[in-house]
């Protein structure tokens, strides 16, 4: 039983929230401990690399050729494979990411049935392409620095070739490998192929995953060689490139890396425009919109070949067509000045010359701010037929306006039905695939195993970017109300899933990290804290390969915030936010005084209203009034008399206590204890809001550290001089709390609206086509 007051004892039920698992707090707040890897000497308990770090690093020489005629690619290419691991290496990975196009492959064939209520076309027909395209790599041949055929293995989209003898710890292996494949249609949902116009016959190229590759030899994995199912991007090693892409010698050619050849591929007046951009501050253009359009009704048979060079990527992408328009800009990073430079076709604007290489400017200087500076010399944003696709260097990026120019539509109920051709979607996706070099393009971390690591950090710098470049920007993902919805919706499991797994991808490895991260710069760690820690721990892991368990250890390390529970809950857990404050009760002290404590009892009695029958038993005569000798002295004793036996007592009580003791039977102070409900079982700090009886309001944060040993339900004491009247649970909307309408007291109204419909949509049961028609109509 639970006093309401110290005086008055009113029996309560005990509430169910009492049954709250003893301990339940221990288990949130226990270390990671073995859910993390065990620390070593290249990965430090810290959680930054240690003296023993090592990563494998590959450089690759490639020639490529697209022929245009029917869409076909063909490559040859020199890979020099340096072991910096301390181990010896029988064999070495190839990923061959092309394979996953077979109509065989593993991605196909566990593909499970399409929802064909509400099936777009769109969706049928990349159904059925896919089932019939003859994708994967062709003629495959690998030989050794000297020519000679080198023995291999295909496993699906993973090929294991057999060294002639293991190749040692710091020793390095040349190979060579040469292939051709079709190139996908990639308006059919994929990160890389081409798109057709229909007008004049032409095709825009953006060319990914196209080249066999090495697989991460990692200290944590070994050989990453689990197998490409579509959802789990790569893992990848460092290097240097250098590739000549031959193309149709009217195609404009954007690519990972510098141009090493301009002066053989372009016409004097873009050449001298080229030049020109190199130190341009403002937007110019290489290749007009007037240009394009011109070039795009010509063809040739004539071939020109692109030459790049790119240091220290850990990939190499590309697009061509002959109906690029080129506009570029340098801006500067630290000492030195990185080319901006988009390239689209005319049907991409107006948006794209206003907004392209604006968003790219825009997304190295915030991203630098938080993390490191940009290090590369060129950073590009290409418009085609990928939705966002990030590569070193280069995203694609498809928003694009309606075919009559406009980019909005206010016939749409909802804006984000017409995103994809908004402003914002497109400034919001390049913002997003530029940021990817951060992540993981330069903070290398493993995309097949954890997608989170980095979509999830990348949106939440995303949001930060967004924010920064106007006021109410309408963000999608990193306010945490917006998460609300999904940690609640049940079909959820937790970040740290593996990325083939994971249900709603979109919130679980974008939205919810994001929001994880903007809560705890915001709410938890402070601003301060948190983006230290944050650029320690991208500044550690630049150029080198992050676990969760690097992010987790660093993010603490640099801060002195325990985060283990946060960790758990946000990571490990399915839990969502949800406090409800359930009882408050105010207390103040006794005096011991009777003639005080006998009116506050008469008082608080007096509030009571006589119930139903004394109200209707106030006339009724009543026995002892019939007959008066039946009172006595109990008839006219009042209960809140004082009495010389109340006095003693009272005396009796001062004289033991000291005048310390006596002041604080004297104090005016109010004690209320507050009860919250976590009902949403993922710990939370609490923001309160506590306002006063004289009007003024104070505002305070609980730690999530008040959880620690019951995390189902607390109690806090609140003393002050002032009567509360109010107190609310984050009144600011900062810890995505699910329901908030149990976070005030006294509790708010709930406030909704409904709509009224016309009554001419009711069937009319007598006319059975009718009522067929209007079951139609509404499904
Ligand atoms: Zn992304």
């Amino acid at each position: 039983m639970k006093l309401r007051s110290i005086f008055a004892v009113i029996a309560c039920s005990l509430p169910l929230t009492a049954l709250a698992e003893v301990g339940s707090g221990a288990k949130k707040f226990a270390q990671l401990g073995h859910l993390l890897d065990t620390p070593t000497e290249v990965r430090l308990a810290s959680g930054a690399p240690g003296p023993d770090y090592w990563q494998q690093r590959a450089d690759y020489k490639i020639d490529v050729t697209i022929d245009d005629t029917r869409q076909h690619l063909t490559g040859r290419e020199t890979i020099t494979y340096y072991n910096q691991s301390p181990h010896s290496l029988k064999y070495i990975w190839l990923q061959v990411d092309q394979n996953r196009f077979r109509p065989d492959s593993d991605d196909m064939l566990t593909k499970t049935a399409p929802n064909f209520e509400k099936y777009p076309y769109s969706s049928m027909a990349g159904l059925l392409y896919r089932m019939e395209f003859q994708g994967g790599v062709n003629n495959f041949k690998i030989t050794d620095a000297e020519g000679n055929a080198l023995p291999f293995t295909e496993n699906k989209t993973m090929v294991r070739i057999d060294l002639p003898q293991p190749l040692k710890a710091g020793e390095q292996f040349v190979f060579n490998v040469a292939w051709d494949h079709a190139i996908v249609d990639a308006t059919k949902f994929a990160r890389g192929g081409y798109e057709f116009f229909e007008k004049n016959g032409n095709y825009i190229y953006e060319i990914a995953q196209w080249f066999p590759r090495v697989a991460a030899y990692t200290d944590y994995e070994g050989w990453n060689n689990k197998q490409f199912l579509g959802n789990g991007e790569f893992t990848l090693e460092l290097g240097d490139y250098e590739v000549a892409i031959t193309v149709p010698a009217d195609h404009i050619v954007a690519a990972t890396g510098v141009l090493q050849n301009a002066e053989d591929v372009l016409s004097r007046k873009q050449l001298k425009r080229y030049e020109e951009a190199q130190s341009a501050d403002e937007l110019m253009f290489i290749v007009t919109p007037e240009e394009a359009a011109q070039r795009e009704q010509g063809s040739t048979s004539v071939e020109s070949t692109w030459v790049f060079k790119a240091e220290n990527v850990r990939d190499f992408a590309f697009a061509s067509s002959r109906k690029f328009i080129w506009d570029a800009q340098s801006t500067p990073s630290g000492d030195k000045n990185v080319m901006a430079m988009s390239f689209y076709p005319n049907e991409a604007e107006p948006l794209w010359s206003q907004y392209s290489t604006a968003s790219i400017v825009h997304t190295m200087e915030v991203y630098s701010r938080y993390t490191f500076e940009y290090p590369y010399p060129v950073s590009i944003s290409v418009n085609g037929p990928v939705g966002g696709m990030e590569y070193p260097m280069i995203t694609f990026n498809a928003p694009r306006p309606y075919d009559d120019g406009t980019y909005w539509d206010v016939s749409q109920k909802d804006h984000r039905e017409s995103w994809s051709r908004s402003k914002y979607g497109l400034i919001s996706v390049i913002i997003h695939e530029v940021g990817h070099n951060y992540f993981p393009m330069i903070v290398n971390s493993d995309e097949r195993q954890w997608t989170w690591m980095d979509e999830g950090m990348n949106t939440f710098l995303q949001y930060i970017a967004e924010q920064e470049w106007e006021e109410n920007y309408p963000s999608r993902r990193g306010p945490p109300e917006n998460m609300t919805e999904y940690m609640t919706s049940g079909n959820v499991v937790p970040i740290m899933t593996n990325s083939e797994s994971i249900l709603q991808f979109g919130n679980n490895a974008y939205g919810k990290p994001a929001t994880a991260l903007n809560i705890l710069r915001e709410s938890i760690m402070g601003r301060e804290l948190f983006d230290y820690a944050f650029a320690e721990f991208a500044n550690r892991w630049k150029f080198k390969r992050p676990t969760p368990a690097d992010f987790f250890r660093s993010m603490e390390d640099a801060s002195a915030v325990d985060l283990d529970w946060f960790w758990r809950g946000w990571f490990y857990g399915t839990d969502y936010v949800d406090v409800a404050i359930s009882d408050i009760t105010q207390f103040t002290v006794d005096s011991r005084d009777p003639e005080v404590e006998k009116a506050w009892q008469k008082a608080k009695d007096d509030e009571l209203e006589p119930t139903l029958s004394d109200q209707r038993n106030e006339n009724l005569e009543r026995l002892v009034d019939k007959y008066p000798a039946l009172n006595d002295f109990y008839n006219d004793y009042d209960d809140y008399t004082v009495t010389p036996w109340d006095y003693a007592q009272y005396e009796k009580t001062l004289k033991a206590l000291s005048d310390k003791e006596k002041a604080l039977l004297a104090m005016d102070k109010h004690f209320y204890t507050v009860t919250f409900d976590n009902l949403g079982g993922l710990v939370t700090p609490l923001p309160l809001r506590i306002s006063y009886a004289d009007g003024a309001t104070e505002e305070m944060q609980i730690p999530a550290e008040i959880w620690r040993r019951n995390a189902e339900q607390v109690t806090k004491l609140f003393v002050s001089e002032r009567e509360i009247t109010a107190i609310e649970i984050d009144p600011y909307r900062s810890t995505a709390d699910a329901d908030v309408y149990n976070n005030s007291w006294p509790r708010k109204v709930k406030t909704s609206r409904f709509r009224l419909h016309m009554d001419s949509s009711k069937p009319n049961h007598m006319r059975r086509d009718e009522k067929t028609n209007w079951e139609k109509k509404d499904k």
